[in-house]
């Protein structure tokens, strides 16, 4: 590795369960750790509901809508490790996908970072393919700019990623620019990981004496559970199979729609229940959010009253130096909210829409 500076931009998403075995609780669904979206279109809802809800003469109400800006936190991020980087001509990559679906989003943290006198380009890997070089000291320059910080807002599928793409990425994990993330960190964000992290113990050495930090963090753990071969995974596999409706069944993927419920659970479990191939997949405990009346607002469909669930996400940056830790900062939210009947999927996938906390 040729660079010790380290940037995570996360999201943590949560869903409000029901708590049908204990007081009702956030509870995790997952934590990405690659191309985590909506920060910048979030730091522009809570303005949007606010107008509507004075439009209406409920300007109370709109005081009580949560304020939020992660754009800001997450460019202060990146300004942080652009600057440990160490020089001034140096640009902001961001690796951006071939069809931009979610360019506006990104918009609004380059903004920020343009205003604090930060050069931004937006790259595909296509591009770092034809016109990425490293140096003698491994500084990497694509289009003949020096880039000091790489953002990725793309190669999180496999669809991603032909074989050019992945020596695009290979030069990137070997350049000196630092990361968001770099390939560990990536890979922290699997379903696997966060099941291994919910094992009895795991948390108790990553925070060794600090009990009540791994009290707080483990009430927020739905049940986990690995499908590895043999005795456990045996024995989880049967009651999933005895009872779908309680379990969500995850393969390795991000970016929503990729898991299964239910009926399609059931069929796809008793397939590869005694095949190795069941070990690339985990199971968790599916959390029972209590609904609530909503709109969702979408182009071309008309607005109508529905039962309605929301996923709580909050932000998270940090730049690590080394062993030091430079920066760590909550840097604001994103709530999206959906029809109860999707199980799965979030706004890209067209399912869930973007919406703001009320505070009550
Ligand atoms: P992805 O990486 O595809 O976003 P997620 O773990 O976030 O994967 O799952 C996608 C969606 O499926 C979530 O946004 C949520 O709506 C739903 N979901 C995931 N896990 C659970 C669960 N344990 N209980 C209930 N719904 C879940
Ligand atoms: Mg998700």
């Amino acid at each position: 590795l040729s660079q010790s500076v380290f940037l995570g931009i996360n999201r943590s998403d949560y869903m409000f369960d029901g708590g049908a075995a204990g007081a009702p609780a956030l509870k995790q669904i997952e934590i990405n750790t690659i191309a985590a979206s909506f920060g910048g279109l979030a730091s522009r809802t809570a303005a949007v509901h606010g107008r509507v809800l004075k439009v209406l003469g409920m300007s109370e109400e709109a005081s009580r809508l949560l304020p939020n800006n992660p754009s800001e936190g997450l460019a202060l991020g990146i300004a942080r490790a652009w600057e440990l980087y160490g020089s001034r001509s140096a640009v902001v990559m961001f690796l951006v996908e071939e069809v931009q679906r979610n360019i506006f989003d990104q918009r609004c943290v380059e903004n920020e970072l343009w205003n604090r006198n930060i050069r931004v380009i937006r790259k595909r890997f296509r591009d770092v393919f034809e016109k990425g070089s490293l140096d003698g000291t491994r500084r990497l320059y694509v289009d003949g700019q020096e880039v000091a910080v790489v953002y990725y807002r793309e190669g999180y599928v496999p669809k991603n990623y032909d074989q050019q793409n992945w020596e695009a990425r290979l030069l990137l994990e070997r350049s000196r620019a630092v990361k968001c993330p770099d390939i560990a960190t990536q890979l922290a964000g699997t379903k696997k990981v966060q099941q291994e992290l919910s094992r009895p113990g795991t948390l108790e050495e990553l925070l060794p004496g600090r009990a009540e930090a791994v009290a707080r963090i483990r009430a927020t753990f739905a049940g986990l559970y690995s499908l590895d071969v043999g005795e456990e995974g045996d024995q989880i596999a049967a009651t999933a199979l005895a009872n779908p409706d309680r379990f969500v069944l995850k393969p390795q993927r991000e970016g929503g729609g990729n898991n299964l419920y239910g009926e399609e659970l059931r069929q796809v479990l008793k397939k590869i229940k005694d095949s190795p191939e069941r070990t690339s997949y985990i199971l968790m405990d599916k959390i029972q959010p209590q609904p609530a009346t909503n709109y969702l607002l979408r182009a071309h469909t008309p607005l109508k009253a529905s039962e309605c669930i929301s996923e709580l996400g909050i932000f998270g940056v940090y730049v690590r130096q080394g062993k030091e830790l430079v920066m760590n900062e909550a840097a604001g939210h994103l709530l999206r909210t959906k029809a109860v009947e999707h199980a799965d999927g979030g706004v890209v996938t067209g399912v869930a829409v973007l919406d703001t906390p009320y505070l009550v």
